[in-house]
């Protein structure tokens, strides 16, 4: 339902999962039943992830109990439920590669059961209801396969049916976040030093007013100082550089 990126410097600090949380409390207006983060960080070999059903402030809770370390890049994601009730285990991010890759998603992936039978042919083992967790299998798949993230997000959004909006991130690669859009909207903000993503401005424009339009069927590799577009077969895109006009309130 509402999705937040961020790639900030190389040093790992609390503000990737600050802006996470910001971001997702100017969502909430969208509506969710579940709320979840995952964090990355260089010299981690694994992604820290804290979800919880239930209001925001019950993930806030859970990170009070249970403090995630300082990253680089982080996602954030509100859940509406439409393959799996509202748990724990069903919110995002969902987790595949031994837990060195996390994905949230926006909409509904329509052919989830073919993909789900095929992925748990190949041995891997699934733990929730939802039809997003089978996206962070597959790219996970494809990642072994190319070792590139970017091209790993597009191989795995040309096998999907359905709307998506895609983010996720890697352990390997703890200073970029990946994304893919398919009738689902996904909006790239450009700060100074750091970048974001949203599914609407209002994830990250406390942070900044500048901004870039994607078109459809597009991927989006951001760090703290690029963003790269493609489409699904890889060629390089161009989006649409606009000025956000409203201001945040605090
Ligand atoms: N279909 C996904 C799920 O039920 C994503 C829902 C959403 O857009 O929040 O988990």
């Amino acid at each position: 339902c509402g999705i937040v990126g961020y790639v900030g410097p190389a040093e790992a600090s609390s503000r990737p999962l600050d802006v996470a949380l910001d971001g997702l409390r100017r969502l909430e207006y969208r509506g969710y039943d579940s709320a979840g983060v995952a964090l990355v960080a260089p010299g981690r070999d694994d992604v820290a992830v804290a979800k919880k059903s239930g209001k925001l402030a019950n993930l806030v809770e859970e990170l009070d109990a249970r403090p995630l370390p300082g990253a680089t890049a982080s996602i954030g994601h509100t859940r509406w439920a439409t393959h799996g009730g509202p748990t724990d285990v069903n919110a995002h991010p969902h987790l595949a590669d031994g837990g060195r890759l996390a994905v949230i998603h926006n909409g509904i992936v329509e052919n989830f059961a073919s993909l789900r039978a095929g992925l748990v042919a190949d041995g891997a083992v699934l733990l929730s209801e939802t039809d997003t967790e089978v996206t962070a299998h597959l790219l996970a798949r494809e990642y072994r396969a190319t070792g590139d993230l970017t091209s790993a997000m597009a191989a795995t959004a040309r096998q999907l049916e359905g709307t998506f909006t895609l983010l996720a991130v890697h352990a390997d690669a703890p200073g970029t976040v990946v994304g893919a859009r398919h009738d689902s909207p996904l909006v790239v903000g450009l700060g100074d030093g750091e970048n974001f993503l949203g599914s609407d401005v209002a994830a990250f424009v406390a942070s900044t007013h500048e901004a870039l339009e994607l078109a459809q069927d597009q991927v989006v590799t951001i760090t703290a100082t690029s963003v790269e577009v493609s489409d699904f077969d890889g060629a390089p895109a161009e989006g649409k550089r606009f000025t956000v006009d409203w201001d945040a309130a605090a």
